[in-house]
């Protein structure tokens, strides 16, 4: 399919973000079509993760516009519940319920908001352990699982809500670098399956594996965009390369 003929998944015109008087997203454009893969990388402090909580509105941006699926994200809580529960997010500490297994972490929101009858809703957590390849583990307890299988949990229980876009912030910075690889391996066959992803990430082999796109911000302002060979090899601002250089890919 060409470009043209893709839906845009996301898009930010403009956006502003302030925290009290700190002004964290600057004018901040981005367009994602259905089906791209966008690694969003750039220092601590640059403002990725305010970005990525502005489009499901875990913050709320004051300035300019995010849609998302083509709605536009405002104050109407109806709206907002529509687009979150399209919204798959996966975070650096997985987030998971300590107190529910497995199995129940992936169901409760398919029940809770999908309207999912118990079986139906395992049946469908069941089907995503196994894609993630833990379903062995569906009946113990977060603490029971290892760093990796939890995050790979907190993928299953986002496909879960059958998302349109899957949202990942720094998903293995937490993780012992053993563990990393095996989540990786789970975002790479998502890529592959044609899910459109934004994450968040200093995986730079998997940014060149997946990536159609690699923005890179620093305080607040997206400074640079490209395919990845491009930003690595040749990029435009100085800044980009510096950084690049310092992280080493
Ligand atoms: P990144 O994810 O790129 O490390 P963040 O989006 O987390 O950056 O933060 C961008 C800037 O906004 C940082 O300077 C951070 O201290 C500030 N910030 C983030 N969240 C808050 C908050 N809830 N209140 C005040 N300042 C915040
Ligand atoms: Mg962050």
């Amino acid at each position: 399919m060409t470009a043209a003929a893709t839906a845009l998944s996301v898009e930010l015109i403009d956006v502003h973000k302030h925290y009290g008087t700190f002004h964290a997203l600057k004018a901040v454009n981005l367009s994602v079509r259905e089906g791209e893969k966008v690694v969003v990388c750039g220092p601590s402090g640059s403002g990725k993760s305010t970005m990525i909580r502005c489009i499901n509105r875990l913050e709320a941006h004051d300035g300019g516009t995010i849609r998302v699926n083509g709605v536009e994200l405002t104050d109407a809580v109806k709206r907002i519940d529509a687009v979150r529960s399209e919204v798959g997010m996966v975070f650096q500490q997985f987030n998971l319920f300590p107190h529910r297994t497995v199995l129940d972490n992936c169901t409760l929101a398919p029940r809770l908001i999908r309207g999912l009858s118990k079986s139906g809703a395992e049946d469908l957590a069941m089907k995503f352990l196994h894609r993630v390849r833990i379903p062995e583990q569906a009946l113990k307890y977060p603490n029971q699982l290892s760093g990796g299988q939890q995050q790979r949990v907190a993928i299953a229980r986002a496909l879960c809500m059958n998302p349109k876009v899957m949202l990942f912030d720094e998903p293995t910075s937490a993780l012992d670098p053993e563990m990393v690889r095996e989540v990786l391996d789970t975002m790479i066959s998502l890529a592959e399956e044609g899910m459109t992803m934004i994450c968040v990430t200093h995986e730079m082999s998997f940014a060149r594996r997946v990536a159609d796109r690699l923005v890179f911000m620093e305080a607040g302002q997206i400074v640079e965009e490209g395919g990845p060979e491009q930003m690595f090899t040749a990029p435009v601002q100085d800044r980009t390369r510096a950084f690049f250089n310092q992280i080493q890919h």
